[in-house]
């Protein structure tokens, strides 16, 4: 793949460190680790801040964006390497791994609004990215370190979305790629990306925790490079979901951002965001973030009750499986995010998840259920008078409708569509004559 660069979009002189949050330990920006070598802490990636600032450093997104992005570089069409600064700045063009991802819209719909009871809300929609889900966004950016340090293989533990973004991005990047899934449920939409996209898929007996301490096992010991939700290269991808929104809204910051909250990483990511985007100058205020859980899988949302004195986990059950995680790996940093955006953390109940899926379905843009947790908290906050109608709200819709088909049926069916018997031609035409009536 050739990619033309200008001087100007180039941004490979500035580095970036990788830090170790809790040994402080320093590691290169090559480094192959996912996790602390010392002290197996969590990684954070730390960028030099570009020469650009405010205004300037919003002209130069701005840019990108434009109609030169048309017949710039492969990076500029990308909604992740647009903010390149802030992602991966010493990445070479060569070792960009990209489909490209990101550039997903940010529409309005007054019937999810009147359901959410505000008047001015947007749905950003990263089901459109091209494995149809916000894991795209980390994944580009960890495939890219993987071709970086020379990876020869690349490998996760996953149920779902995790699994078809690795498995489409490495294939495009020619690396082999293997998937470690526990036994029993798995989506239909996502298991099926997964194998055609030509990943290795390893079904294990044992639960997800077993997938990952595999996972561990095979890194340290094969040198296969982790892209778990721990790899710290995710997280500056997925931070772009934040300022691909902002850039959207011509640099206004909303009043709050809501989103699906499970195993934390967008929480933390999007905390990340802010905090840079503020720090550099690209917004002037920082909007409130909305962590939403499913109420069946909530030890955020129980730990925001106590001003997170304590850390929680619980054993997760809700039908919303993309959240259904019982002991986040990144709690530290949302609840850093949370307090750095005063934000809010609230569960909503299976029934109120579905009740929101059903409105966004039924207008026409459709998500799986995970990602109407966003709507549904909303919602719950406009009730209880923390959310002004007033307001203006983001709320992120996480994954596309068909990446769980077997929910988005029995969702209908149970409203009372598609059971029915087939019917002969002069039967349908009557039953077509009673519907139509019936609508007026
Ligand atoms: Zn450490």
């Amino acid at each position: 793949m050739s990619v033309t660069l200008t001087p100007s979009s180039i941004a490979s002189e500035q580095r970036s460190t990788v830090r170790c949050a809790s040994c402080g330990a320093t590691l290169d920006d090559r480094t192959a680790r996912a996790t602390c070598p010392n002290c197996g802490g969590l990684l954070a990636v730390e960028h030099v801040a570009p020469k650009a600032k405010g205004a300037a450093l919003r002209a130069l997104f701005d840019d990108r964006l434009g109609a030169a992005s048309y017949r710039g570089s492969a990076a500029d069409r990308s909604g992740v390497w647009r903010f390149r600064e802030l992602v991966l700045p010493a990445a070479r063009p060569e070792e960009i791994v990209s489909h490209p991802e990101g550039n997903t819209p940010l529409v309005a719909r007054e019937a999810v609004a009147g359901f959410a009871g505000v008047d001015a809300l947007r749905l950003k929609h990263e089901g459109h990215n091209p494995s149809a889900s916000f894991k795209d966004r980390g994944m580009t950016a960890a495939l890219t370190q993987a071709r970086r340090i020379g990876a020869r293989a690349v490998a996760c533990a996953s149920t779902g979305n995790t699994s078809a973004s690795l498995a489409a991005y490495a294939a495009q990047a020619g690396i082999p790629a293997f998937v470690l899934v526990p036994e029993g449920r798995v989506s239909t939409g996502k298991l099926a990306q997964t194998l055609a996209y030509g990943a290795h898929m390893i079904r294990l007996r044992g639960d997800f925790d077993d997938c990952l301490e595999l996972a561990r096992e095979a890194s340290e010991q094969l040198g296969i490079y982790l892209v778990n939700s721990l790899n710290p290269f995710r997280v500056e991808g997925q931070k772009t979901i934040v300022l691909e929104l902002l850039q959207q809204l011509g640099w206004e910051s909303p009043d709050w951002i809501a989103l699906p909250a499970g195993n934390l990483g967008n929480t933390a990511a999007f905390g990340k965001a802010l905090r840079e985007a503020h720090a550099l100058g690209l917004i002037d205020r920082v909007p409130r973030l909305l962590a939403v859980q499913a109420a069946g899988a909530a030890p955020f949302a129980a730990g925001f009750a106590d001003d997170f004195a304590t850390r929680r986990r619980v054993r997760a059950e809700t039908a919303a499986t993309a959240i259904r995680i019982g002991d986040p790996a990144s709690w530290d940093r949302a609840v850093e995010a949370i307090r750095f955006t005063q934000g809010h953390v609230v569960a909503v109940s299976d029934a109120e998840i579905f009740a929101a899926k059903r409105v966004v379905d039924a207008c026409g843009v459709g998500c799986e259920p995970a990602s109407a947790a966003s709507v549904a908290g909303v919602r719950t906050l406009v009730e209880r008078g923390v959310i002004g109608r007033e307001e203006r709200v983001v709320s992120v819709l996480t994954g596309h409708l068909l990446k769980d088909p077997d929910a988005a049926l029995a969702a209908r069916v149970a409203g009372g569509l598609g059971a029915e018997e087939p019917l002969t031609r002069a039967e349908a035409l009557g039953h077509l004559e009673r519907v139509l009536s019936s609508s007026h």
